[in-house]
């Protein structure tokens, strides 16, 4: 998992425990009014001090610190199940609420192993203890079997699940579109040379298999292209230099090449390109328009105006196959650079 995935599932996860605190800060002060109405000043403290807790999960969620967050928003239910049980007893099914930390648990992606082993056995544990209190320590308000309180109760633990599970499907939705989206942009990124923005060799080799399994109509004019001399560009003005005049030829390509053409660096400065749909005539123009742009252009750098020009070899893709068709360009290209550079040969 690489750091943008974490980013975006850390920022998922911080939405959703706010959201869950915001319910239960809403739900203890509800209860913590009824329980003032009710004159039950200990158990009001207890949703107040719940309130804090949950306050702090959500302060720590915005500020990014999700798993620490979870943590005690995980302690808050079952500290407040545990508590709650002793004081109000199993009538209003208060002890429920630790399940409502499964959710968490199962779903919040960050938990190692061990932590989620803990957690569940924390759950498993909670259960127990209050099993274990309501027989030990008669509850100390035992009218709390009230129809209100076994109510919201009820409703607020299976709404707090379901909420968490929506959540939980969502973000998990939301984060395969984006690590799909993340898989693409890199996919894309592995065919394009950094330098000349140009597709590299790599997508070359894609775009040739893809012409010969869809059988296109072999009007396809190749061409190789080579810059003319760019070793003394190099000796002359140093490497980086050389990389902008590399640059250059690619800004010129791109604009000269249509989007169902292939334009990529062959390695090195040489260039393959392939007019798609064009035949050995049409496509002498469009390399001749090429050649001469490339022959105009000035390259500006740190106070030099550096001039260049490509020879360039091309062939029609016949039926004898792509190999064939290459080697017939790099032939013609030698006989260029023989006689003279600076032009087309076909
Ligand atoms: P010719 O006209 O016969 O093609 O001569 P040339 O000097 O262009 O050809 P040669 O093959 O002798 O030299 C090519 C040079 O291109 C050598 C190599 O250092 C340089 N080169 C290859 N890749 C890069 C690159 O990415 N950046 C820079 N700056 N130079 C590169
Ligand atoms: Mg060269
Ligand atoms: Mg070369």
């Amino acid at each position: 998992m690489n750091r943008f995935f974490k980013r975006a599932e850390n920022v998922h996860m911080q939405i959703y425990i706010a959201v869950m605190a915001l319910i239960a800060m809403f739900a203890h002060v509800i209860l913590a009014v009824y329980f003032l109405n009710a004159g039950l000043i200990f158990v009001t403290f207890v949703n107040i001090a719940d309130i804090f807790l949950w306050i702090v999960a959500f302060m720590f969620a915005l500020t990014g610190k999700t798993r620490l967050a979870s943590f005690i928003c995980m302690f808050a239910l079952i500290a407040y199940s545990i508590i709650a049980t002793y004081l109000l007893g199993t009538g209003i099914n208060v002890h429920w609420i630790a399940l409502t930390a499964l959710v968490p648990t199962a779903m919040y992606f960050d938990f190692s192993k061990n932590q989620r082993i803990f957690l569940l056995a924390s759950i498993f544990l909670t259960v127990n203890i209050q099993i274990a209190i309501s027989h030990l320590f008669p509850a100390p308000y035992p009218q709390y079997d009230n129809l209100f309180l076994e109510v919201f109760f009820s409703n607020i633990i299976i709404l707090g699940i379901i909420i968490g599970l929506i959540l939980n499907i969502v973000i998990r939705r939301r984060l395969a579109e984006a690590h799909a989206k993340e898989l693409e942009d890199f996919k894309l990124m592995s065919f394009v040379d950094p330098l000349t923005k140009l597709n590299n060799r790599r997508y070359s080799e894609v775009f040739m298999d893809r012409m010969q399994r869809d059988k296109m109509e072999r009007t396809c004019c190749f061409a190789l292209l080579d810059i003319d001399n760019f070793k003394n560009v190099n000796d002359t003005f140093g490497h980086n230099i050389g990389d902008v005049v590399l640059a250059k030829f690619g800004e010129i390509l791109r604009e000269n090449v249509r989007n169902t053409d292939l334009a990529c660096r062959w390695g090195g400065e040489e260039f393959l390109i392939v007019l798609n749909k064009c035949d050995l005539e049409t496509g002498y123009i469009a390399l001749e328009n090429i050649r001469r742009t490339v022959e105009q252009a000035v390259v500006s750098v740190d106070g030099n105006d550096i001039n260049f020009t490509i020879t360039g070899g091309a062939a029609v893709w016949d039926d004898e196959g792509l190999e064939k068709t290459l080697d017939i360009c790099d032939k013609n290209l030698y006989i260029g650079k023989r006689s003279g550079k600076n032009k087309i040969v076909v």
